[in-house]
């Protein structure tokens, strides 16, 4: 029997920082990457450098470890005014690469949920995917390290998590923004675009949280912040 009152038609769910620990990874390469570059400049400077040309390169390159690793070795180089040699250069490329290998174990009561979430999906009509942003191969990869790809109807692989890849979502899946129920780590990428659409969205913010993705955060009808991932199921 199938309970037609049920509200949403489409889950989506983030994947980094939400299914699994992401942003504390790529922290750690950044400290890793600021003491090899420690005989140039202070580790402040590294940071606000490195992130000057994350943002520049956005535009062009996108999100991911590609482009990052591509950022690292041209704030290296401009930093160093052109002075880095290339066996420092090499461990800077491999520390970058060292990102698309760690482990994606699922966050606490991550699971669990999605267990649930896969049961009661044929009884109230709804379909549960992933819909995150970045590089494909390195976002798949990620999702069969998790051991979790098998609770998931679908993975939707996006550049970025704007308003027009929300509406092309829905379109996907032929529903309505308001079937839409969007959750994740992010305000910024999964909860305000959403909410711009007519869908609704659950937030639940991560201890650590990349500079790319601060926003101001605005209270909505159509929006639920929580802390534990289980508590999905009290909120549907
Ligand atoms: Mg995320």
């Amino acid at each position: 029997m199938k309970t037609n009152d049920f509200p949403y038609r489409l889950i989506a769910i983030d994947a980094d920082d939400t299914l699994w620990d992401c942003q504390s990874h790529f922290e750690v390469v950044e400290r890793q990457y600021a003491s090899l570059l420690a005989d140039f400049t202070d580790k402040e400077t590294v940071a606000e450098e490195l992130f000057a040309t994350e943002h520049r390169n956005m535009e062009d390159l996108g999100y991911g470890v590609k482009a990052f690793i591509i950022s690292l070795c041209e704030t290296a180089i401009r930093i160093s005014k052109g002075k880095i040699d290339a066996a420092c250069l090499a461990k800077i490329i491999n520390l970058g690469r060292s990102l698309l290998t760690f482990p994606t174990t699922p966050l606490p009561e991550v699971r669990e949920t999605l267990s649930q979430l896969q049961q009661q999906a044929n009884m109230r009509n709804y379909r549960l995917v992933v819909f995150t942003k970045g590089e494909l191969q390195d976002q798949e990869n990620k999702l069969r390290r998790s051991g979790l790809w098998n609770f998931f109807d679908d993975v939707i692989i996006v550049a970025d998590k704007n308003t027009e890849a929300y509406r092309h979502l829905c379109d996907q899946f032929s529903i309505e923004p308001h079937e839409l129920l969007m959750i994740g780590n992010s305000y910024k990428s999964d909860c305000a675009p959403a909410l711009a659409i007519g869908a609704y969205a659950i937030h639940i913010p991560y201890h650590v949280m990349w500079r790319m993705e601060e926003t101001k955060e605005e209270s909505h009808p159509r929006l639920r912040k929580i802390k534990h991932f289980s508590e999905i199921l009290q909120l549907l």
